[in-house]
Parts: structure tokens; C-alpha cells; sequence
């Protein structure tokens, strides 16, 4: 039986991932966030002080490396790296970098293809990504790209920081959120851009219970669900 598979791709900070687990757990699909891939990768580069913009030295690192996703009785997904569970470690802004500088060789890209191809094959999914749409499922049921303003993605990383007790200026945030997608929108391999026949969903105006909503109906419109 063929399963359903909903990509979901867009600039970091849009919501994509609160969205799509949220949208994965109203339709008892299966969350599978590629974002912690690419950091479980990134960590083990900074772990094992390779360079992560060294493709040569990185391609090295990869055959004996194991990364694994797992989920917990609450149904949400863990990394694990060589058997260890680094769900936490990967979320620290320096994964961040390590992460988008790993992302952007075609070598890991093609190395992680397989595994998040093949999620998507034994369960129906909730992906998001980078290149979902693009690259990994391009004939996926349901291709969205999810985005905010970058002004407005600023503003509620600012936020989250202030809850998280490590506020940063605007200013700051903002340069990085601009940087990113920078980097993202014009790296070489499966640059960041809307695929082809996906729905494009801006956030920009609305709060998150209209984000899902929307997502939803998208969704829903779609599959027939
Ligand atoms: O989404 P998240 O911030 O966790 O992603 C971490 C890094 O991995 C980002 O820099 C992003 O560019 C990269 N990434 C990617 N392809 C994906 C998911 C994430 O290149 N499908």
C-alpha cells in the first residue's frame, strides 16, 4: 500500500517544525524532522574536530558513522548518534553552524537521501526540510512552502529567546535569519527555493492556531483526507 507523504520546506524560523508536528499528530501521520538529521551529522563533525566545510574530511567521517531516529512513547523523534541520544546537544547554536556548513555538501546531502526516502516509504509523513519538495519526495501527495516575512521571523525568535532566559538585540537575530536564508536560498546543492506544484503558506499575519488551521486545509484539500 503506497502512503501518503506531505513535504514541507521553507526558511528557518517560519514554525515549520511546531507546525508540522502539530499537523503530523491531527492526522496520525509520522513527524520526520531532516533539520536534526543534518545537526546529528554536524555535531559529529564538531565532535571529532573535522572540519565541517571540508568535503574530503567529512566524506571520510561518514561510513562509520551511525545515525538512527527513534521515537519516544509520547511519539516524539530523537537522534541517536553511534547509540547515543544527543536530541538536546544538537539544538545548541553552534550545531546550528556546524549543521548548515555539513548541509551544504552534495556528499552528505546524497548520504542522507536513502534514509529519509525510505521513512517516507514505510509510514505516512509529515517531512520538513529544505528540499523535500525539491529533492527528496518531489512527487509527494502535498508539497508546501511554509514562510514568514524575515522581519516577522525575527520577531518570534526574539521572543522564544526572551522565554528561554537568553535574549539577543533584534538586530542581531535579524542579520542571522537573513544570513541563513542567504546561505540556504544560494548554496549549490538542492538550494532552498519552492518546489515545483507546492502550495506556498506566509505565516506573516497569522497566529499559530491560524498557521495550523491553514496547514490543515491545505492538507486535507489535497489527499482528501
Ligand atoms: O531546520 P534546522 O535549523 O534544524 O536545520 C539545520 C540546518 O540543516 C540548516 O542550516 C539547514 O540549512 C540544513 N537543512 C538542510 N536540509 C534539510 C533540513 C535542514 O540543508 N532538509
Amino acid at each position: 500500500m503506497s502512503t501518503i507523504r506531505v513535504a514541507i520546506d521553507g526558511p528557518s524560523g517560519a514554525g515549520k517544525s511546531t507546525l508540522a508536528r502539530a499537523a503530523a499528530a491531527a492526522l496520525g501521520f509520522l513527524y520526520v524532522d531532516t533539520g536534526a538529521i543534518y545537526r546529528t551529522v554536524g555535531l559529529s563533525a564538531r565532535d571529532q574536530g573535522v572540519d565541517p566545510g571540508d568535503e574530503t574530511a567529512v566524506a571520510a567521517m561518514l561510513p562509520a558513522l551511525q545515525v538512527e531516529l527513534r521515537y519516544d512513547e509520547a511519539g516524539r523523534q530523537r537522534m541517536l548518534l553511534n547509540n547515543r541520544d544527543v536530541s538536546e546537544e544538537i539544538r545548541l547554536p553552534e550545531i546550528s553552524r556546524y549543521a548548515s556548513a555539513v548541509s551544504a555538501l552534495p556528499v552528505v546531502r546524497a548520504y542522507l537521501m536513502e534514509t529519509q526516502r525510505e521513512l517516507a516509504r514505510k509510514n505516512n509523513v509529515v517531512m520538513d526540510g529544505r528540499d523535500i519538495g525539491t529533492v527528496i519526495l518531489p512527487d509527494a501527495e502535498v508539497k508546501i512552502f511554509l514562510t514568514a516575512s524575515a522581519q516577522v521571523r525575527a520577531e518570534r525568535r526574539c521572543r522564544e529567546l526572551v522565554e528561554r532566559g537568553t535574549p539577543q538585540p533584534f538586530e542581531e537575530v535579524l542579520q542571522d535569519i537573513e544570513d541563513r536564508d542567504f546561505r540556504d536560498t544560494h548554496r549549490e546543492a538542492a538550494p532552498l527555493r519552492q518546489a515545483e506544484g507546492a502550495a506556498l503558506l506566509d505565516t506573516s499575519a497569522l497566529d499559530f492556531q491560524q498557521s495550523l488551521e491553514a496547514l490543515l486545509g491545505m492538507i486535507r484539500e489535497r489527499t482528501g483526507l
